[in-house]
């Protein structure tokens, strides 16, 4: 059986790159659309197959709970809105996808996963990269033991913003600026690179305030992690320059992705350089979208828990809220 998504939001992501995808699932299909566009959704409807009874408005999306052709909403929308529409569609009854990062603070996520529990559904968080098979393989080699003990985790992850009035550049509509968006990936990556959760973080924020971009939100931000095994990671975002980096420095060698977390092209390499460059075997799914929104409906459908349920979504936000502290304060934040 197929389960049925509804997408939330149809911007860029939503309409873009989710729903092409659900012709590559093998249990997921697209059966209702969320949109604050009518001409655009009725648009999007026909083109997908959608009924237009499926199609709902930011106001009627409660009585999503009265169709049963719904099993699984997925929230594509800005991060400030991720709360709302996650705890509206647990209270309709339906399991939940969320987009990253998961909301604007710690204390969001935690109402999230509370109202997802309180109504028996399942909460997953849009992390697409533990689907992705350069990721996976590059997690594969580092356990394997592949480059030794594990030593030193690096990742730079940023790209160019430009309209001053995009919603990533508001803090009430982002929570924050690159680190959210982008750097989130860097944090993300050296927790499941590493295995381990940090145990301290110290960062710095360098930004423009007089550039029109960044007078709510940072454009770079530099963070160090310590973590537990004595591995210390050292990260940075930006929204000044394009950049998509991991390198994983063990005693014996290293795993180095460059591009490591993009939508296509990723590369990686394994050894004490780029020489030898490694094929990863195929990933779970078609693609790493498909992988994601089937690994979803395969937990409700076996009542499993997601690999990146809501639990993972807020430790990248309270590990969000503490660089900021530190950047702010600045000073070392021990976590523990
Ligand atoms: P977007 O601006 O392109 O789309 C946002 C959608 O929300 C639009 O359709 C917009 O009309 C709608 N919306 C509803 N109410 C709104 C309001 N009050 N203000 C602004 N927009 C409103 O953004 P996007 O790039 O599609 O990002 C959506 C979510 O997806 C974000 O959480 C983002 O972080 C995430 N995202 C994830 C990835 C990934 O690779 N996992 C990539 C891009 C975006």
């Amino acid at each position: 059986r197929k389960l049925g998504y509804a997408i939330v939001g149809l911007g860029g992501y939503g309409l873009g790159v989710i729903i092409p995808q659900f012709k590559n699932c093998q249990h997921s299909k697209l059966v209702a659309l969320v949109s604050g566009d009518p001409l655009k959704a009725k648009k999007v409807a026909a083109e997908y197959g959608v009924p237009e009874r499926s199609i709902y408005n930011y106001q009627n999306f409660d009585a999503i709970k009265d169709n049963p052709d719904i099993d699984i909403v997925y929230v594509c929308l800005p991060v400030s809105m991720h709360a709302e529409y996650t705890i509206r569609a647990a209270a309709a009854g339906k399991h939940v996808m969320c987009e990253k990062p998961m909301a604007v603070s710690s204390a969001e996520c935690e109402a999230m996963i509370a109202a997802c529990k309180k109504a028996g559904k399942k909460l997953m968080i849009g992390y697409r990269c533990h689907f992705e098979p350069h990721n996976l393989e590059a997690i594969r080699l580092a356990r394997s033991g592949a480059i030794g003990k594990l030593r030193y985790f690096r990742s730079e992850h940023g790209f160019t913003t430009g309209n001053p009035n995009a919603w990533r550049l508001k803090k009430a509509m982002s929570g924050g600026g690159s680190l959210m968006d982008i750097g989130i990936y860097a944090l993300n990556a050296a927790r499941y690179m590493t295995g381990e959760e940090p145990v301290a973080v110290y960062a710095k924020e360098t930004t423009d305030r007089n550039d029109p971009r960044f007078r709510e939100v940072e454009d770079m931000i530099e963070f160090q992690l310590e973590f537990p095994s004595g591995v210390i990671g050292s990260c940075m975002s930006m929204y000044s320059a394009n950049q998509n980096h991991i390198l994983l420095m063990g005693d014996k060698g290293r795993i180095d992705m460059e591009p490591g977390t993009r939508y296509d092209g990723n590369k990686l390499w394994v050894g004490q350089d780029r020489s030898t460059q490694v094929t990863p075997p195929p990933g779970p799914g078609l693609t790493q979208w498909a992988a994601q929104l089937d690994h979803l409906s395969q937990c409700v459908i076996n009542n499993r828990e997601p690999i990146v349920a809501g639990e993972e979504g807020l430790r990248d936000i309270r590990l969000i809220e503490a660089i900021y502290r530190s950047a702010r304060e600045q000073k070392r934040i021990a976590l523990v």
